[in-house]
């Protein structure tokens, strides 16, 4: 996807802050955050939304909850909230599949 923001990311084209990654997603810090903690985690496979996924992306999907389980221990995050915009009356800005990790609480980062 050539004009995909979050592939670029991806690529290393544009600069972000990597906090977890695995051969199928990656997660980075909100260049905008909405909370203290606010962390993105992306497949690396350009796939615009929740509405754009097949049956056979469902091990993916089970993969990005588990890498938001595993980012929030490594961050002793206590509460947090998990979300995905799905289209631009869901509040979806970026079309790159992206799940959002919110969290109020930091203790250790
Ligand atoms: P959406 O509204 O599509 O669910 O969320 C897109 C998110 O991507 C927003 O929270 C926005 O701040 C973030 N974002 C947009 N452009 C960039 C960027 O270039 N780098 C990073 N790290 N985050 C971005
Ligand atoms: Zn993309």
């Amino acid at each position: 996807m050539q004009d995909c923001i979050f592939c670029k990311i991806i690529k290393g084209e544009i600069p972000s802050v990597k906090v977890f990654e695995t051969e199928s997603l990656v997660a980075f810090n909100d260049i905008n955050p909405k909370a203290r903690v606010h962390i993105l985690i992306a497949p690396k496979k350009h796939i615009e939304s929740i509405k754009h996924i097949q049956e056979t992306e469902k091990d993916l999907i089970g993969e990005i909850f588990l890498a938001a389980k595993k980012i929030a221990e490594e961050k002793n995050l206590q509460g947090y909230k998990l979300l995905f915009n799905v289209g631009r009356e869901g509040g979806q800005i970026v079309d790159h599949l992206h799940l959002h990790l919110l969290s109020p609480d930091a203790i250790s980062v």
